[in-house]
């Protein structure tokens, strides 16, 4: 229950208007929701980028100004919501310099690495899943609503960065094709399978 300054309990929850994008934790990723979609299994999401980059329309090259020239979409796997999938479909604005013709395209880099599948939330879903809650991969797979490979390579990609989580080979592991993550500095008793 939340509580008010001197330590009592407050009386009465606070409750603001629904909102679907803080509700999916998009603001954080500098998305905002235009418009859903629920299919059978599965939700998406449409959405715009919040543009914060005051110099967003001005080209880095020749330091002229741009137009706007057309729009391109990417897709993301997000976290899923009720063990259903959600699918980001994100609209990203592609401007055109007007002095040197330079093109390019808004900043996702809030929402997901360059070229990756999945968005940040959804990585750190798959990753928690798997360490913390013992999730297989084919089940983390199965929540974000992409291929086995695709989210086996992301959470290796994402665990081997990782300040907090180190990757092993185990060496009492008869199978050689098995890898382990283990959590270093957070648990460092503890292993847990990653890909089999
Ligand atoms: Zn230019």
């Amino acid at each position: 229950m939340p509580r008010m300054a001197d330590g009592r309990d407050m009386p009465h929850a606070t409750f603001v208007r629904p909102d679907l994008g803080s509700f999916c934790r998009l603001d954080e990723l500098g998305l905002q929701v235009v418009g859903q979609r629920l299919e059978l299994g599965r939700a998406v999401l449409a959405c715009r980028i919040v543009e914060t980059d005051e110099f967003a329309r001005w080209c880095r090259r020749c330091g002229g100004e741009a137009a706007p020239r057309d729009s391109v979409t990417r897709q993301l796997a997000h976290e899923p919501l009720g063990w259903r999938p959600t699918t980001l479909l994100i609209t990203i604005r592609r401007y055109r310099c007007t002095g040197c013709g330079h093109v390019w395209r808004q900043d996702t880099s809030r929402a997901a690495e360059p070229r990756a599948k999945l968005s940040r939330h959804a990585l750190r879903w798959a990753l928690e899943g798997i360490v913390c809650q013992h999730l297989t991969v084919a089940r983390v797979s199965e929540g974000l609503g992409v291929s086995w490979n695709t989210a086996n390579d992301a959470v290796l990609a994402e665990g081997s960065k990782s300040s907090a989580t180190r990757w092993s080979r185990s060496t009492h592991d008869s199978n050689p094709t098995r890898r382990h993550i283990k959590a270093g500095a957070m648990q460092p008793s503890l292993e847990y399978r990653v890909c089999v």
